[in-house]
């Protein structure tokens, strides 16, 4: 199983149709039942749609890891909300 990491790693890919029938089953399966990455996903392609230019060398273990943070950030803090 993918750890959420390289889900974000692959993501470019993922959207690009670079990778393989069993890299993308393999993020299929990991965005199944983890919601972080399965708003990655659609954030990042929601942002790719919008400027077609992204290059991927962004993706540094540091970047990949503060994204991570963000969408992990973002989605407690609305779960925080429903609870109050
Ligand atoms: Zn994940």
């Amino acid at each position: 199983m993918l750890s959420c990491k390289e889900v974000v790693k692959k993501t470019s890919d993922y959207i690009d149709g670079n990778l393989t029938t069993k890299e993308r089953f393999e993020i299929w399966l990991h965005a199944l039942w983890c919601y972080k990455c399965r708003r990655f996903i659609k954030y990042f392609r929601s942002v790719f749609s919008r400027e077609m230019i992204f290059d991927t060398e962004m993706l540094d273990e540091a970047s990949a890891d503060k994204i991570v943070e963000k969408v992990t950030s973002e989605s407690s803090a609305s779960q925080a909300q429903k609870k109050q």
